[in-house]
């Protein structure tokens, strides 16, 4: 099966980057089926690469090889083996028992995540592709790490683009539970497996909660978007002064509070608070309330860039109301997942909350996601995690 280009469209794929748009396909021979391996070619009959096809979303082919080489269980076992390795060598410390093996185009497999909490796998398919290969995935996952259960959190948003169904449950042997605690940093955190947000937790946070817990000494510090407390926690063990979580799901906040007391954390210095943190840093800033240390993490504001500039009014107005309620040498630990803003939109955000804020401030660090989520020089989009350490003078 093969899929031939517009003349001149194999430009991206000749610089690696492994999708292709269907406003870039010339003709297709057959139709493949879904997630099926097809051939890219030029336009003149060159081979390009070797991709999955995807009749559903604009994003219609993703490529496995450049090379012209067979896509079968060997050829995943050597991408699957290489992920693992680099993990191994990057060493995520052996305080940690829960980090990102496989991060889809980054590890060379479009659409396959597959996170480890303890002794259990976290799969998740993204696309056709990953669909298609999926059982095989799973058993070269248990060949390879020696592991015996794999859960599946085929539930994000994405798939439907593809026009894949949810699916979640296990894939692989017999979890006996779905809640239990994970290590990260010699801290403690209990995960579900069924409920938590991505695979179970925002792994991608790891090295920048160690940041705040760093940060927080001594400081009465205002956790945003707490989620399960990934941060209060953290600031708490540097020895905040207090910490207040604010978050707009109970369900957090009781895990938050729970997270607080399984690392062994004085309560009487932790506050939570069920709120709109839009409303909730207003009510703070007309009751004349200030804090040492602010961190905002919140959710993704813009998927993609068309969404950019609704998303940058939704980070200037916390950033801006965080700068007002930041006392003078305060610390505003700020955060922007959203792919369609990148690093440089996301800082120009930030100056300008602070300049309409009346605040000065200076960049002391910037942070983004954590070793086990690399960025392929090709593929871009992998990077989306950007945050800023700012000092408030
Ligand atoms: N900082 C967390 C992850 C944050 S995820 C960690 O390190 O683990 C984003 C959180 O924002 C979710 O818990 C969600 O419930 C919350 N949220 C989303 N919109 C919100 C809003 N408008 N006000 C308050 N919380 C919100």
């Amino acid at each position: 099966m093969s899929i031939i280009l517009k003349p001149g469209r194999e430009k991206s794929l000749l610089r690696r980057h492994p999708w292709i748009f269907s406003g870039a396909i010339q003709n297709v021979d057959e139709e493949p089926a879904s997630g099926s391996t097809v051939d890219l070619l030029s336009s003149d009959g060159g081979f390009l690469a070797r991709a999955a096809y995807s009749p559903h979303s604009q994003i219609r082919a993703r490529v496995w090889a450049f090379a012209d080489e067979p896509i079968d269980k060997e050829f995943f076992r050597k991408r699957i083996r290489a992920a693992l390795n680099t993990r191994n060598s990057l060493l995520v410390s052996q305080d940690t028992d829960a980090f990102r093996l496989i991060y889809a185009e980054s590890d060379g497999i479009p659409g396959l995540i597959v996170d480890r909490y303890v002794d259990t796998l976290v799969m998740q398919s993204l696309t056709t592709g990953s669909e298609f290969w999926k059982e095989t995935f799973a058993d070269l996952l248990l060949e390879e790490t020696g592991l015996k259960n794999i859960y599946e959190r085929s539930d994000a948003d994405v798939r439907e683009l593809e026009g894949l169904p949810s699916i979640t449950g296990i894939l692989r042997g017999d979890l006996s539970s779905i809640v239990f605690p994970i290590v990260e940093h010699a801290l403690r955190f209990n995960i579900n497996l069924e409920s938590g947000h991505k695979t179970g937790f925002y792994l991608d946070q790891r090295a920048n909660r160690q940041r705040v817990r760093a940060l927080a000494k001594d400081k009465d510090v205002l956790d945003c978007f707490c989620y399960t407390g990934g941060f209060s926690v953290n600031a708490l063990t540097g020895g905040a002064k207090s910490v207040l979580s604010v978050d707009s799901s109970t369900d957090a906040l009781k895990l938050c509070t729970e997270n607080v007391l399984l690392n062994g954390l004085p309560t009487t210095r932790h506050t939570t608070l069920v709120a709109d943190i839009f409303h909730a840093l207003r009510k703070f800033r007309d009751e004349g309330r200030s804090f040492d240390m602010i961190i905002l993490d919140p959710p993704k504001f813009a998927p993609t860039a068309a969404q950019a500039e609704k998303a940058a009014r939704g980070y200037k107005d916390i950033n801006l109301l965080a700068f007002k309620l930041l006392r003078p040498g305060g610390v505003l630990v700020t955060f922007s997942c959203s792919g369609g803003v990148d690093a440089a939109l996301f800082q120009k955000i930030i100056a300008g909350a602070a300049l309409d804020a009346g605040v000065e401030a200076q960049i002391v660090e910037r942070l983004s996601q954590d070793v086990d989520h690399p960025v392929s020089l090709h593929f871009p989009e992998s990077m989306y995690l950007k945050g800023l350490v700012c000092l408030r003078q």
